[in-house]
């Protein structure tokens, strides 16, 4: 897969883009990802990018222009054709199902807003979704565009040891993931649940089944209206229920 990030500032996402795992997978040529400078494309000699609102406001707009001909010519850089998004506080929150959606596309273009935003002309004209990090405002669309990039990027074929690293993980399945331990057996006079030394695959399956369910019942129970649950399942959030009410 291939990410092309639109930015005013291209080294604050490549030097996150280098770090970790998706550094690696794009060390590795798993993932392409580039950064391009939207002042590189303006027409006047201050490389001014923004101007003020029509119709009076504050702060200042992004243009059309130079925002249009950079994804021109970042669009030719490959033959494959770029899904567009824009991050916005407008568009719809980002989830890990839409994450999952994006990472099956061969390439992504992501667009980052600043100052007050961008002219609505070449949004209109380039992009394919506007995505959204969350109801507050940013100052500007990098955070966002790397939280997105990181995102869709760790779950592109490759970019972990194994596709089980995310499909256990909180989100994946509709539920948030079990508790986790590792060395030592004991600390600070807190022991490793039993079950997980015992090697008994089945039991440690069913565990975590059942943990991953009390925590969503207790932290987000909102997420159980919409999760993939078996009859063992919903019997057994009943007992927790009625365990609470007591
Ligand atoms: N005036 C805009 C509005 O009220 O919708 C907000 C502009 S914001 C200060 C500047 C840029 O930051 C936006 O163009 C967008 O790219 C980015 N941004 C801010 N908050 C965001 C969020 N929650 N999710 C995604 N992008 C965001």
């Amino acid at each position: 897969m291939r990410i092309d990030i639109l930015t005013l500032f291209t080294e604050m996402c490549d030097r996150v883009l280098c770090e970790s795992i998706i550094g690696r997978a794009r060390a590795k040529g798993v993932i392409e990802t580039h950064c391009h400078n939207i002042r590189d494309y303006t027409e006047n000699k201050q490389k001014q990018v923004d101007d003020a609102p029509f119709g009076g406001g504050m702060g200042m707009i992004i243009q059309a222009q130079p925002v249009y001909d950079c994804f021109k010519a970042v669009e030719k850089m490959d033959e494959r054709r770029p899904y567009v998004v824009y991050m916005s506080p407008q568009g719809k929150t980002l989830t890990q199902q839409k994450a999952f959606e994006l990472s099956k596309l061969p390439r992504l273009v992501i667009l980052c807003g600043h100052y007050e935003g961008v002219d609505e002309r070449v949004l209109e004209e380039i992009v394919d979704e506007e995505i959204s990090i969350g109801d507050y405002v940013l100052t500007g669309g990098e955070l966002p565009a790397l939280v997105l990039a990181d995102t869709v990027a760790r779950l592109v074929p490759g970019v972990l040891s194994s596709d089980e690293c995310f499909t256990e993980e909180s989100h994946f399945s509709g539920l948030l993931e079990y508790p986790q331990y590792s060395r030592p057996r004991v600390w600070r006079d807190r022991e490793v649940p039993e079950v997980l030394l015992s090697g008994h695959h089945l039991n440690i399956k069913k565990w975590r089944r059942q943990k991953a369910l009390e925590r969503t019942l207790k932290k987000r129970p909102d997420m159980l209206e919409s999760a993939d649950l078996s009859k063992e399942d919903l019997q057994y959030i009943a007992q927790l229920k009625e365990k609470n009410q007591e």
